[in-house]
């Protein structure tokens, strides 16, 4: 070995490919992509996110995360033979964009093995994100894509889950992707989604299908190398419509402040899970479900988000 080459600090065999700023370690590709593993395993575990005898409805775009997860769960669920994986794309009809990440989806789960529907705004609210993207300017209606986009594929993943028997939804949602929303919901003053910001949904409702993000307490920079180092394929193409997103100005942010302060990202986590059970406490009334009045979907409030938007679009 050679003279500079750092050693990895867990197993003190082989040389280190990364170094993890935020708790010191240095590992080795073996140690690096376990420990990914084990972090998965110990959130699902801390947060009792399955039972045995699950079928987990799993949301696949084909992006990395998704990816990474459907890998995971797929190995982790090898020791659980009375649970079963099912994963689910939803086709928002983003033309130029959304073919290739399917063909990735697909490839990924025949790969794996497991079962892999699709299913499309098209088919489940009558418009692709395109047309309700141009009947939104038509309108002047100043949303932005990412909106309609966000509060759709949330409905349709229910939906689908629901369709495919699942009794649990698994999304993608990654450590920064939750530090990110939180900050974002903070920004916005929306305690109520705040509220509602959970790493296993507590909100019971006979048309909710439970969701859990096991992936939320992986740093993003460590999903991008285990996708790499495990040689996965994925679909990496920003979405056209990314640019009018107020996301990027937060990751931004978050990202200057984890640079200068490794761990900035798990306290912003961590925070608001210590706060949350006094948030749902105060907001028990405003976190319950009801059916919405349009379509007879579980919403917090009269008329769902979805349809909300769905009919300024159309009147
Ligand atoms: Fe949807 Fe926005 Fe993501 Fe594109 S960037 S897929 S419009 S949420
Ligand atoms: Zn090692
Ligand atoms: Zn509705």
């Amino acid at each position: 070995m050679g003279k500079f080459q750092t050693l990895c600090t867990k197993c003190k065999k082989s040389p280190a490919i990364f170094f993890r700023k935020y708790s010191g370690e240095k590992l080795c590709k073996k140690c690096f992509l376990e420990s990914v593993e084990n972090r998965v395993k110990g959130t699902i575990s801390r947060f009792k996110m399955f039972r045995e005898e699950d079928r987990i409805a799993v949301g696949v775009s084909g992006g990395k995360d998704s990816v990474a997860l459907l890998y995971i769960l797929s190995k982790i669920e090898r020791e659980f033979p009375k649970s079963e994986l099912i994963a689910i794309t939803i086709d928002e009809g983003i033309k130029g964009y959304r073919e290739e990440s399917l063909r990735i989806a697909r490839k990924i789960a025949k790969d794996l093995d497991v079962e892999h529907v699709v299913f499309s705004f098209k088919d489940l609210f009558g418009y692709t994100l395109d047309s309700i993207f141009e009947r939104s300017l038509k309108k002047e209606i100043r949303l932005a894509p990412c909106t309609y986009c966000g509060v759709l594929r949330r409905k349709a993943l229910n939906l689908a889950a629901r369709e495919v028997n699942a009794s649990k939804l698994a999304t993608a949602h990654n450590l920064d992707d939750e530090a990110q929303t939180i900050l974002i919901n903070f920004l916005r003053g929306d305690v109520e989604r705040l509220a509602r910001l959970e790493p296993i949904q507590s909100i019971v409702h006979p048309k909710f299908v439970p969701r859990v993000k096991p992936l939320m307490e992986v740093p993003e920079n460590e999903v991008s190398l285990y996708v790499y180092l495990r040689e996965l394929d994925f679909f990496s193409a920003p979405c056209p419509y990314a640019r009018y997103a107020l996301r990027g100005d937060i990751r931004d942010f978050l990202n200057k402040m984890e640079e200068k302060r490794p761990g900035t990202k798990f306290i912003v986590l961590n925070t608001h899970l210590k706060l949350l059970p006094f948030l749902k406490q105060a907001l028990r009334e405003k976190v319950s479900l009801q059916e919405c009045i349009i379509c007879g979907e579980p919403t917090p409030h009269k008329i769902c988000k979805a349809c909300e938007l769905l009919q300024r679009i159309q009147n």
